[in-house]
């Protein structure tokens, strides 16, 4: 590694190296890329998730949902924003994680949308990660507005953002009860005429038939896909729209459809990985993520490496710049203190990542 970048993999004897980091025994992988998250947020939802597990409703007035973060989100200030979502991603980087994507969509109005946006852009510049920001204003409809008037609202905010360069893409929550197909394509296609490229939840919890919509629009990625038609996936595959699967979501909200992540592959798509970190999924931990990818989702252990690496890189267009270990490309590197890289499957529960280097520096370990 030089200048921050990788400049040669394999037998590198001819170089005489200022500094060596003996990784003997040990794997040394590409730094994790997150490829989805909802990492900045006000409060928690320990309540309802410890209520829900044990098989019953939320305590009253303990927050749940989107709509009880987003309350606990608006009464947030961004340095309270930052100094809240600071410490989780501290916690992916110890567990490996070098760059990950961070949506918004906790405000839910414009003022909070943008503090969320701006609490991004503050801790990618204080923290030794690469973040990329997702403006997500179509995650839900705040209650007292009405549906259409709200999705004016979102699309008419999209300029500034993109002015600002305070998100690179646009997402909207397509489902049953959140945004239909044409509110979808309106969003998108906004974001689309100012430069934000379009990514989806996609038929999460009902079949929505975007998914055709997506691969139209040329969709960086697609995302949950639990209830999306093999036609359709084909369709996504060819159009070369990457599918984000999120394991560690389908456990925690014991999804009644979890994604069988084969079908993206058998489909023709690039599969990518991602926590889905927010308050109902909270973990920071991408080889959590390669875990349950592996176990529950079936996935060989190099499928689920290489979505948790080079497919993240490619659902967040970055894959020219990191995910995998070639010279030229920066040098996000992770070593793990295990033997071999299917110990990272196998070993449930623990983080195995000793050293992390971002961008060529040392920065944990
Ligand atoms: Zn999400």
């Amino acid at each position: 590694m030089d200048g921050g970048r990788i400049v040669a993999v394999g037998d590198v004897s001819r170089y005489a190296g200022r500094r060596v980091l003996d990784a003997a025994d040990r794997v040394v992988m590409p730094g994790f890329v997150d490829a989805h998250t909802h990492v900045v947020f006000g409060g928690t939802r320990v309540q309802e998730y410890a209520a829900r597990v044990a098989g019953l409703e939320p305590p009253p007035g303990a927050p749940a949902g989107i709509l009880g973060t987003t309350l606990a989100t608006r009464a947030c200030a961004t340095p309270e924003l930052v100094e809240q979502a600071g410490p989780r991603i501290l916690e992916m980087l110890a567990h490996g994680t070098t760059t990950l994507e961070s949506k918004s969509g906790y405000g839910l109005d414009t003022a909070t949308e943008l503090r969320i946006l701006e609490a991004g852009r503050t801790l990618a510049a204080d923290l030794p990660v690469d973040i990329m920001s997702t403006y997500l204003g179509a995650h839900a409809f705040p209650p007292g507005v009405e549906h259409a008037a709200y999705v004016d609202r979102v699309v008419d905010l999209i300029p500034a953002i993109a002015e600002t360069g305070l998100a690179r893409f646009c997402d909207v929550y397509c489902d049953e009860g959140y945004f239909d197909l044409a509110r979808t394509r309106r969003i998108l296609e906004a974001g689309i005429a100012h430069g934000l490229k379009p990514k989806l939840h996609l038929d999460a919890y009902s079949h929505t038939g975007a998914a055709r919509l997506a691969a139209e629009l040329g969709a960086t990625s697609v995302d949950h896909l639990n209830l999306t038609t093999m036609g359709e996936l084909e369709a996504l595959g060819a159009a070369g729209v990457v599918g984000v699967y999120l394991p560690c979501l389908d456990f925690a909200v014991a999804h009644p459809a979890p994604l069988d992540p084969r079908r993206i592959l058998d489909a023709g798509m690039e599969l990518a990985l991602a926590t889905d970190i927010c308050p109902g999924c909270w973990t920071t931990s991408m080889q959590l993520a390669v875990v349950m990818a592996c176990r529950h989702g079936g996935l060989s252990v190099p499928q689920a490496l290489r979505a948790a690496t080079y497919g993240a890189a490619r659902a967040l267009g970055c894959d020219t710049v990191t995910g995998s270990l070639e010279p030229g490309k920066r040098a996000d590197l992770i070593i793990l203190d295990v033997a071999r890289h299917e110990d990272i499957a196998y070993r449930i529960g623990r983080n195995s990542v000793t050293t992390v280097v971002s961008a060529g520096t040392v920065v944990v370990g």
